[in-house]
C-alpha cells in the first residue's frame, strides 16, 4: 500500500446510460464495468461521447436513461459531492485547478472534499494533511508544493489534478485524457502511478488517446463511436478490431 488508496475496493457499473443534448444522444445506451484492481480504458474518436459519459458517472450531468452503480449502490441520482464522498474521483480533460492557490492547497481541497463528511476534529485535519503530503510525494510534486498553481507547466498541472483526486482517497478514479501535455518522462511516471494504484485495489477508468499507453496499461478496453460501445475486451483485441478503426488515433486533438 502506498497509503493514498484505502482498502475499500469498489466496482463501477454502468447500465444502459443515455445522455441527450437536444434530440441527439451523445451517449446512447452504454454498458460498462470498471472492476477494482484493474485499469479500464475508454477510447474513441472526438465526439464519441467519452467526456459526456464521464460527466454522467461523476455527477456533473444526469443521464436521461440508465443507471450508475458504485460498489452495488445506485448513485445515478446522487449529486457530485456525495459521489465524491462515496469514493468516486475524477480529473478533467481541460485542467481545472485554483490558480491562486498553491499546489499543496489545491491538493488539500481534494483531501477535504472527500475526507470527513461527518464530524471532523483536529485528527481529521491531520489525516487530510497526511493524505495531501502522500499524494504530493507520489506525483513528484513535493518540490513545487508551495508554488502557486498559476504559471506551472501543463505536465505539472496534470500531476496536480491527479494528486488532488488521490488525496480524497477514492475507490474509483476517472481520468479524462491524463497524458495530454505530458512529456515522455512524465508519461512514464503517470503509467507507474496508475499501475501502483490499480495494484492497491482502485478501479481506474481512463479516457486515453495514446494507444501505446492504452496497450501498455489497460486490462480491458471499451471503444466508443457515436455514443455507443462498438468493441470491448482485452487491449490487444480491441485495438486491432476493424470496427474501432484506429485512423482517428493520430488525429486526436480534442477540445
Ligand atoms: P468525446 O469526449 O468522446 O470527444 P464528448 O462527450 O465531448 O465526446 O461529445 C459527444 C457529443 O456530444 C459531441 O457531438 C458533442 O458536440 C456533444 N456535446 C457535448 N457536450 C455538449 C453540450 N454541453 N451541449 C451540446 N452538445 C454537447
Ligand atoms: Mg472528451
Amino acid at each position: 500500500m502506498n497509503g493514498v488508496a484505502p482498502g475499500r475496493a469498489a466496482r463501477l457499473t454502468v447500465r444502459g446510460v443515455v445522455r441527450r443534448f437536444g434530440g441527439i444522444a451523445a451517449v446512447d445506451g452504454v454498458d460498462l464495468v470498471a472492476p477494482p484492481g484493474r485499469i479500464t480504458a475508454l477510447i474513441g474518436p472526438n465526439g464519441a461521447g467519452k467526456s459526456t459519459l464521464f460527466d454522467c458517472l461523476s455527477g456533473t450531468a444526469r443521464p436521461d436513461e440508465g443507471r450508475v452503480l458504485l460498489g452495488g449502490r445506485d448513485i445515478t441520482r446522487l449529486p457530485e459531492h456525495v459521489r465524491a464522498r462515496l469514493g468516486l474521483a475524477r480529473t478533467f480533460q481541460r485542467i481545472a485547478v485554483f490558480p491562486t492557490l498553491t499546489v499543496a492547497e489545491n491538493v488539500r481541497v481534494g483531501a477535504e472534499r472527500a475526507g470527513g463528511g461527518g464530524s471532523r476534529g483536529s485528527f481529521g485535519y491531520e489525516r487530510d494533511g497526511l493524505r495531501t503530503e502522500r499524494a504530493l510525494a507520489l506525483l513528484g510534486l513535493t518540490a513545487v508544493a508551495e508554488r502557486p498553481a498559476a504559471g506551472l507547466p501543463t505536465g505539472t498541472l496534470r500531476m496536480l489534478e491527479l494528486a488532488r483526486a488521490l488525496a480524497g482517497a477514492p475507490r474509483v478514479l476517472l481520468l479524462d485524457e491524463p497524458s495530454v501535455g505530458l512529456d515522455a518522462a512524465e508519461t512514464v511516471r503517470l503509467a507507474a502511478v496508475l499501475r501502483a494504484l490499480a495494484a492497491d485495489g482502485l478501479a481506474l477508468l481512463l479516457v486515453e488517446h495514446d494507444t501505446e499507453l492504452v496497450a501498455e496499461l489497460a486490462d480491458a478496453v471499451y471503444a466508443m463511436a457515436a455514443g455507443r460501445v462498438v468493441a470491448c475486451g482485452p487491449a490487444a483485441r480491441v485495438l486491432a478490431d476493424p470496427r474501432v478503426g484506429l485512423t482517428w488515433g493520430v488525429a486526436a486533438d480534442d477540445g
